[in-house]
């Protein structure tokens, strides 16, 4: 494991590694139930105070928050790529930037998009009636994230949760809980900044606190009942969360697990494509939920593409994401390296071919191994090949399972049809990439692949687009994040129901008679049809309803 528990004199701490040389990056205290239900408690005060607070408010601290990350962007990204593995590149082009993009989003549009909203109530209005939506924020947003991007996805979650009103508590990773802190750190920062005159000091009574530990207080967090849970990681535990958040009945939303499909046609670019499946297949050392980790491509166009994917695999620099020419770094942890040497070893053993890669990079061994600080004895490094295989097909179980590392294998189909049904035949449906110069066969495939998001002649980027709607069909999920689906994930909404000349007594009310039954058999078969013309044939019957009624008061 990367992660090293330890007891020390002031109650039980994390120590953090760095993965590419086993060297601790810092250590951090593992909070117990109990201080996690404080600080569920204080969040949930805060909240009282918070969610009175105008959007102007809010978006100010937002945009502050903006600010206290630019004004670190390096040192921000050097501590992304040390705790994570990742290279700088990708911590800046992968988390940093897209984060900041949303952050301006939702603090510029947050207010326009939970406007109150009138309702269409069709023929109800000629009873003199009016409906209006309202959005109330939920209270504390407890999100308990993964390591692969450790702070573009809890921070974004943040940031569009205070937006709503909301307060929140983070339980990092227990690979990353540094990054953890530095987010409560920049919001800690940006209240002092944008809050000065606040009646309440938001830097006193954090809006975002950080609970560092690892399964035991996530558990603990779910267990202190916060008002919805926002948990990305595997479906095991997503599973297990989802049952422990039932108990006091806590909405989650689920961002699981994926094993995306990239289809090739032979009319694609196929100089492109490549380009794409390897960026795809290995950014964050194939680390993404929505890595291309199943490429399927027209038998006409197989070889040329394996070729070209091929020579620009093997041109990638493995190293410590700290080199700014490195574009594979370490990946995270033993137990994740061992999942990619079992899923290669599954498809040698079941007759694919390794065409470049296969095996851990002997050239990074790391100098603290052999103090046993981090890693287990047997192992010698965390940085795995990026691996590009042949002749897969969807019966080997590498094909089924999340591999989560830098494996692409390649499998072929011959038609439109078969090429869906591949795609299809998977317990997951994250994402999924279609290439085509067709863009007509484009869109009638992407419409018939069972993902949450499905690109056109692109790939993996997606969550980077805040605007949009981020989360999984089948096992890959429940709920989304991001976009205005995401937003309204983290607010109620309430129905305002206005009757505007409530000087009648309703018709369907109380004592019930003969007359009333009749009127109820027209609601029924006029009002009920939606049609103007049928229901004004019902008006005598509603009078003498009416007047019945008012006789009997
Ligand atoms: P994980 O499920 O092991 O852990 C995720 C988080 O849950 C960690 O913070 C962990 O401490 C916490 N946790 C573990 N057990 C818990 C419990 N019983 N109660 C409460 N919290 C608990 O996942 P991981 O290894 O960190 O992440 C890898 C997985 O995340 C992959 O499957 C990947 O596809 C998925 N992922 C999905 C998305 C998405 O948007 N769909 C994004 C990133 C990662």
């Amino acid at each position: 494991m990367k992660a090293v528990q330890i007891e020390s004199a002031g109650g039980e701490e994390l120590i953090s590694c760095n993965p590419a040389d086993g060297s601790e990056v810092g250590r951090v205290k593992i909070f117990q139930p109990a201080e996690v239900r404080e600080a569920v408690e204080r969040s949930r005060e805060v909240f009282h105070l918070w969610k009175t607070t105008t959007f102007a408010d809010r978006k100010r601290l937002i945009m502050a928050a903006r600010d206290v990350i630019l004004s670190d962007i390096d040192g921000i990204a050097r501590l992304i790529s040390a705790e994570s593995g990742k290279p700088v590149a990708e911590a800046i082009s992968m988390e940093i930037a897209p984060v900041l993009d949303l952050m301006q989003w939702i603090a510029r549009g947050a207010e326009k998009m939970l406007r109150p909203r009138r309702v269409n109530i069709g023929l109800y209005r000629l009873l003199g009636r009016s409906s209006k939506i309202v959005y109330h924020p939920l209270g504390v947003i407890g999100i308990i994230p993964a390591w692969n991007y450790p702070f573009s996805i809890p921070l974004g979650e943040a940031a569009m949760a205070l937006m709503a009103g909301n307060t929140v508590v983070i339980k990092p990773s227990e690979l990353t809980p540094l990054i953890g802190l530095k987010i409560g750190e920049i919001f800690e920062r940006a209240a002092n900044l944008s809050l000065p005159d606040s009646p309440t000091n938001f830097s006193l009574s954090p809006l975002v606190q950080i609970v560092t530990g690892a399964a035991d207080t996530g558990a603990a967090l779910v267990d202190a009942a916060p008002d919805k849970i926002m948990f990305t990681g595997s479906v095991a535990t997503g599973k297990k969360i989802a049952a422990a958040a039932a108990k006091n009945l806590t909405p989650t939303v689920l961002e699981l697990g994926g094993k995306d499909p990239m289809i090739v046609f032979d009319d694609a670019n196929l100089e492109l494509a490549a380009g794409a499946a390897v960026w795809g297949a290995f950014c964050n050392a194939g680390q993404s939920c929505s890595s291309v980790e199943r490429l399927y491509v027209q038998e006409g166009a197989a070889e040329k593409l394996t070729r070209l994917i091929v020579e620009k695999t093997k041109k990638l620099k493995i190293g410590p994401g700290d080199q700014e020419d490195v574009s594979i770094g370490a990946m995270s942890s033993e137990r994740q390296v061992k999942t990619v040497e079992d899923h290669v070893e599954d498809f040698r053993a079941s007759g694919a071919k390794i065409e470049t890669g296969g095996s851990r990079s002997p050239q990074c061994r790391s100098p603290h191994v052999s103090k046993g600080l981090t890693l287990n004895s047997d192992t010698e490094t965390l940085f795995f090949e990026p691996t590009v295989i042949t002749g897969a097909t969807n019966e080997m179980r590498a094909m089924q399972e999340e591999t989560f590392g830098p494996t692409l294998p390649i499998a072929t189909f011959r038609t439109e049809e078969e090429a869906i049904k591949l795609a299809n035949n998977s317990e997951f449906g994250l994402t999924a990439s279609v290439w085509t110069s067709d863009r007509a066969r484009g869109r009638r495939v992407a419409k018939q692949i069972e993902a949450g998001s499905v690109c056109i002649n692109e790939v993996l980027y997606t969550h980077g687009i805040g605007q949009t709607p981020w989360g999984g069909f089948k096992s890959s999920g429940r709920g989304r994040t991001h976009g205005l689906e995401g937003l309204m994930e983290l607010v109620q909404p309430q129905h305002i129901h206005t009757n505007h000349i409530a000087i009648l007594p309703d018709a369907w009310w109380m004592p019930y008679s003969p007359t009333a039954i009749q009127t109820f058999r027209g609601f029924a078969t006029k009002f009920a049809s939606g049609s103007i013309m049928k229901t004004a044939r019902l008006l005598p019957q509603l009078s003498r309803r009416i007047r019945e009624l008012l006789k009997k008061q």
